[in-house]
C-alpha cells in the first residue's frame, strides 16, 4: 500500500460520530479513517459499508471519502441482526418504529449524516447486503463488513464482497474476536477464510482487522 500521510479526523465528524448510537469504540474508528484514507489513495473505486445502522462507523468512512472526493456507499436493510432483536444482548428500545414494533434505524442514520455534513459523501443502500451483492460490478478500494455476525451470514458477506475489492484495497472486519469468551466467532472465521485465501493482515485495532489485497 501506499505511504500516505493521513490528516486527522475532522473535529466536527468526530463529534458527531462520538455522540452517534452505535458499536464503533473510537479508537477502532479511528483505524478504520486511517485505513479507508490509505485505501483510497492506493486503489480504484468507492469505500463500501455492510452494516450502516445509525451511521456511527459511516462518520469515519465518510471522513476519509470526503477528504479525498470520493464515495461511501453503506448498505443496510435497517431491521436489526438477530443480536438486536427484542430479549438479545444489542437490543435498544430507541430504534424501534413504534407503529410496527419493529428496528428502525434508517432515520437516525439519515440525522447523523446530516449532522456530520456527509449528505453527499455517503450513499445509503436500503436492501439485504446480499441482494445488493447479485447486482453488484463496481471496483472498491475498500470494504467493511459490519452487518450479520453469525458465521454463515459473515462467511457470505464476504465471499460475495471481497472480491470487488481494487489491487492495493482493503478488507476490514469487525467484531473479530479470537477467544470464544470474548464474542461470537463468525467474524473471526471470516479473517481465517481470508487469510487463508491470500488476504495479508494490515492491522489490529481492538476487534477492528485489517487485510490487504497482494496486486
Ligand atoms: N457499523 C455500525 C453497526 C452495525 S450493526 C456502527 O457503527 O454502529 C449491524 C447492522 O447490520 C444492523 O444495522 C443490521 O440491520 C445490519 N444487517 C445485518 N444483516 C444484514 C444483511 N443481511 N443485509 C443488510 N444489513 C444487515
Ligand atoms: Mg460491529
Amino acid at each position: 500500500m501506499a505511504t500516505v500521510s493521513i490528516p486527522e479526523v475532522p473535529a466536527h465528524i468526530e463529534a458527531v460520530a462520538r455522540a452517534a448510537r452505535g458499536y464503533m469504540p473510537e479508537l477502532e474508528g479511528e483505524a478504520l479513517y486511517a485505513k479507508a484514507y490509505q485505501a483510497l489513495a492506493t486503489a480504484n473505486g468507492p469505500v463500501l459499508e455492510i452494516g450502516t445502522y445509525c451511521g456511527k462507523s459511516a462518520c469515519y468512512l465518510g471522513a476519509a471519502a470526503l477528504a479525498q472526493g470520493r464515495r461511501c456507499i453503506t448498505i443496510d436493510h435497517h431491521r436489526g441482526s438477530e443480536e438486536m432483536q427484542v430479549g438479545w444482548e444489542h437490543h435498544d428500545a430507541s430504534v424501534v418504529d413504534p407503529a410496527t414494533q419493529r428496528i428502525e434505524s434508517l432515520p437516525e442514520f439519515r440525522r447523523t449524516m446530516e449532522r456530520a455534513g456527509l449528505e453527499s459523501t455517503v450513499i445509503a443502500i436500503v436492501g439485504d447486503s446480499l441482494a445488493v451483492a447479485e447486482l453488484w460490478s463496481t471496483p472498491l478500494a475498500m470494504v467493511f463488513i459490519d452487518g450479520g455476525h453469525s458465521e454463515s451470514i459473515a462467511l457470505a458477506d464476504y465471499d460475495a464482497w471481497a472480491q470487488w475489492i481494487a489491487p492495493g484495497g482493503v478488507l476490514a472486519l469487525h467484531d473479530v474476536f479470537e477467544d470464544p469468551a470474548d464474542g461470537g466467532q463468525g467474524p473471526f472465521r471470516v479473517w481465517q477464510r481470508a487469510v487463508e485465501d491470500g488476504w495479508v493482515p494490515l492491522s489490529t485495532t481492538g476487534s477492528l482487522r485489517c487485510l490487504t489485497r497482494a496486486n
